[in-house]
């Protein structure tokens, strides 16, 4: 069988298709992840002799046209598309144009990690694909490909939306090491780490409660699933000795949510002199100091948590249970003084938010002062409880699905409109400039936050 995985390209609407657990989240230019994704399906295929093809359209190498003579010219037996979230439309039209130029009996599926009906159902009804795959079908990918096997996928048949059993991988460790050779791997970068960075995928799933409003848990499940130690050894050592990459960006929810896997790792690393480079993105109630100085002596060069809010009834109540400002400010000094550095990831609007707690997210950034933040606002993930509550309370102000990238501001909670939002983004992020890179006075931006505060 010869077949295309194609990243559907997003010139209008540039997202890292794996972030926001696989639904997809605005990126700057400087930020493209390969498509880990199609990069398992390759292995898997290519281990089961298949012919395969991959292309990231994202990359930018190929115009529109140029990409439409190779898949014309290979005539594959099936091409696999990928659609996100916020780029639905735009991955319909796509696919619609791969249609016509694919042989008659050509397959054309959808990758997606959409389950909303309504979604899934516009992209069977008009992308002219054949079906969807929304579940981890990594393994039995050839049998998917050739409909000896349904699990995990969605289909019209006999007019009706019909969708199969969802197949979840429960061992990651049987993944074939992916073959990086397939890309072009000096196209990928992290900003805050550089360039020609790949990623990894060691876990899937996430327990934690703040999966009230986050689609990880929606997306990828519950259930922690993992690759052990030495599985991930075996790749990073294939990473920096076969691929030569010495940049990886572990793509897990929680990468230290079992900490004696990460140490394993560390020790792995350290015994064998690996020269790798990584970075990752945990919680802080799964991180400890002791942990954090044998990552840096294993090649942790920075790591993202979540914080969300520097209000600690807002954390402990809705954003992050578990977690304390104590701890945020702990993790903070110790990653300053030991050379890690750190990103805050934070939210804003949530169910109770104020300008007072804005305010208080403002003043945690300016006190503690991360290396970076990245700031989001609440988004409406259809199939999570915050949702539910806002159907249910009305606060969804904008259901455009296109601005589901993590910056729209689409819902209004009491008196917090998108206008005390955005404005409060705005400050948070130049309050940040100001003390990280002495650009303006961090005292005239508290000052004009402080006189929006008590209007
Ligand atoms: S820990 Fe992170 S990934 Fe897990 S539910 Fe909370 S916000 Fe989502």
């Amino acid at each position: 069988m010869r077949v295309i995985l194609l990243n559907t390209p997003d010139p209008d609407r540039p997202v890292n298709r794996d972030m926001a657990g696989g639904l997809g989240f605005d990126r700057s230019k400087s930020s493209l992840l390969p498509p880990l994704d199609l990069l398992n399906y390759a292995a898997v295929l290519k281990r089961k002799s298949h012919d395969v093809i991959l292309i990231d359209g994202q990359a930018g190498r190929f115009s529109n046209d140029a990409l439409k003579t190779v898949i014309a010219e290979q005539r594959p037996d099936v091409l696999v598309f990928t659609a996100s979230l916020p780029t639905v439309d735009n991955d319909i039209a796509y696919a619609q144009a791969i249609r016509e130029i694919l042989p008659a009996n050509s397959r054309l599926v959808c990758k997606t990690a959409v389950r909303l009906q309504p979604v899934v159902e516009k992209i069977l009804l008009e992308s002219g694909c054949d079906f969807c795959i929304i579940g981890e079908c990594d393994l039995v990918i050839d049998e998917i490909l050739k409909r000896t096997e349904r699990m995990g996928t969605a289909e019209i048949l006999n007019g009706q939306y019909t969708i199969e059993d969802e197949i979840l991988l429960e061992d990651l460790d049987s993944l074939p090491v992916v073959d990086r050779s397939l890309l072009h791997n000096s196209d990928y970068s992290y900003f805050p780490f550089g360039t020609s960075v790949t990623t990894m995928q060691t876990s899937r799933g996430c327990p934690f409660p703040c999966g009230y409003y986050c689609p990880y848990p929606l997306v990828q499940g519950e259930r922690w699933r993992s690759m052990s130690a030495e599985r991930i050894y075996t790749e990073l050592f294939h990473i920096i000795n076969c691929d030569k990459i010495n940049h990886v960006f572990f793509r897990d929810a929680t990468f230290t949510y079992n900490q004696e896997r990460i140490r394993e790792l560390c020790h792995l690393i350290i015994k064998n002199n690996l020269q790798v480079f990584w970075w990752c993105e945990t919680r802080v109630n799964v991180l400890s100091t002791e942990l954090l100085s044998l990552m840096r002596d294993a090649g942790c060069r920075g790591l993202n948590i979540g914080v969300e809010t520097g209000n600690e009834e807002l954390l402990s109540r809705s954003a992050k249970q578990g977690i304390t400002l104590d701890s945020v400010r702990k993790i903070s000094e110790y990653c300053r003084n030991n050379d890690i550095i750190l990103r805050f990831l934070l939210m804003i609007g949530l169910p109770g938010e104020s300008r007072e707690s804005l305010y208080h997210t403002f003043q945690l950034v300016k006190s503690t002062r991360p290396d970076y933040i990245g700031v989001t606002t609440v988004t409406p993930y259809p199939g999570t409880l915050f949702y539910e509550d806002a159907v249910k309370n009305n606060w969804i102000k904008n259901s455009d699905i296109n601005t589901f990238g993590g910056h729209g501001y689409n819902v209004e909670i009491g008196s917090m409109k998108s206008d005390d939002l955005e404005f409060a983004m705005k400050k948070i992020y130049e309050v940040h400039r100001a003390i990280t890179k002495d650009e303006g006075d961090a005292r005239m931006i508290e000052d004009e936050f402080l006189k929006w505060k008590e209007k």
